[in-house]
């Protein structure tokens, strides 16, 4: 499937003035794996919808390759039907009545494939997803883990050239979840589909994303891989929604109020030409370290004056807990921390590691 465009795409509902989605420019690539992550209400499913066609832009246009599927200036608007995605929501509707199979056969049947072609697709696909042994039940004889893989399968099975999936694996436990997640990975390498992929869960997002679309408000906030997400955040709101435990974060504005606002600043003034448009500072948790010495800080680091104040086990990690003059820090380590409550050392950080945040 060609790339999917959308430009200065916005939706508001039943005309109201509230915008759901805000100047949306997003493009889609062939056998892309894109996230659309964000909090609840941010636009995502909105998105998804106005992408399949299920809901009609209130302006600007959405085209796939050199075809135009929706377009508020000339009246353009392909049919969902017409469009040939494939959508699986989070309350996915199986047929009582069918067996599993059908169920799974049940795209293909419409579609009048013939006969011999079904059966191969449908074996395929039941095999690939584990619920071949499933295929004589009926959907209220399996859990809800396994009637989502059967909503998966019937969708897989019709090989749309996109999938539309919005928040698929949000009904499911961890466990399953993160199964699930394998085997969708599985998937679009397998089938090549292109795969939009609707999530407020980060971790989702971090681990099967090849892009990543972050929203907030109705508006685009960054596209990039996981790792330009993570490592480079376009902004303090994209920095503090991925990561956990989140990213430290430090207000500049009053210029003296901890030690590393003034060791930030004075690293970033060489950088920054123009440190007043310096709102707040980020550090990743495993960014930092704690140093009891001070001729034991790794030479050029930025550091300052803390205290351990917790010492938190997390089950293979530890999440260590700093109080500088007026900040809390979180730092986190794999290796088991030799330090106690209430010692007083210095917390350090190479100067690269830090994120800057404009003012807001
Ligand atoms: P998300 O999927 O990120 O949780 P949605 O796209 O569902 O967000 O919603 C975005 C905004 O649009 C929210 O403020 C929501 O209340 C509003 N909204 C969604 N659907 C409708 C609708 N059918 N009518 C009116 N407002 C809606
Ligand atoms: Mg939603």
């Amino acid at each position: 499937m060609p790339t999917i465009t959308l430009r200065n795409a916005e939706k508001s509902y039943g005309g109201t003035a509230v915008k759901a989605v805000r100047d949306l420019n997003l493009e889609i690539g062939d056998g892309e794996f894109m996230c659309l992550l964000g909090p609840s209400g941010c636009g995502k499913t909105t998105t998804l919808r106005m992408i399949s066609g299920l809901e009609h832009l209130s302006s600007g246009e959405i085209s796939v390759g050199d075809r135009v599927v929706d377009c508020v200036g000339t009246g353009t608007f392909v049919t969902a039907e017409k469009r040939g995605m494939g959508l699986v929501f989070q309350s996915y509707a199986l047929w009582p009545h069918m067996t599993i199979e059908r169920n799974t056969d049940f795209g293909l049947r419409l579609r009048k494939v013939p006969k011999a072609e079904r059966q191969e697709r449908v074996e395929k696909v039941m095999k690939t997803l584990g619920i071949d042994k499933y295929r004589d039940r009926y959907p209220s004889q399996l859990s809800g883990g396994q009637q989502q893989r059967v909503a998966l399968a019937r969708m897989l099975a019709v090989n749309p050239e996109v999938l539309l999936l919005d928040e698929p694996l949000s009904n499911l436990d961890a466990r399953l979840r993160l199964e699930m997640r394998a085997e969708l990975k599985r998937i679009h390498e397998e089938f090549k589909t292109t795969i939009v992929f609707v999530t407020h869960d980060q971790w989702e997002a971090m681990t099967l994303a090849t892009s990543i679309a972050v929203m907030s408000e109705g508006e685009l906030q960054q596209v990039g891989s996981p790792n330009d997400i993570y490592d480079r955040p376009a902004n303090r709101f994209v920095a503090e929604f991925v990561g956990s435990p989140p990213i430290n974060i430090i207000e500049v504005e009053d210029r003296n109020a901890s030690a590393l606002a003034g060791l930030a600043q004075s690293y970033f003034a060489r950088t920054y030409p123009q440190i007043d448009g310096i709102g707040s500072v980020g550090m990743r948790p495993e960014a930092l370290g704690f140093a009891r010495d001070v001729r034991a800080l790794p030479k050029g680091a930025i550091n300052g004056e803390a205290v351990v104040t917790g010492v938190l086990p997390t089950g293979g990690s530890w999440i260590i807990e700093l109080l500088t003059q007026q900040t809390k820090l979180f730092l986190t380590t794999h290796l088991p921390p030799q330090v106690n409550d209430g010692e007083k050392g210095f917390f350090y950080a190479k100067p690269e590691a830090l994120h800057v945040f404009d003012a807001q």
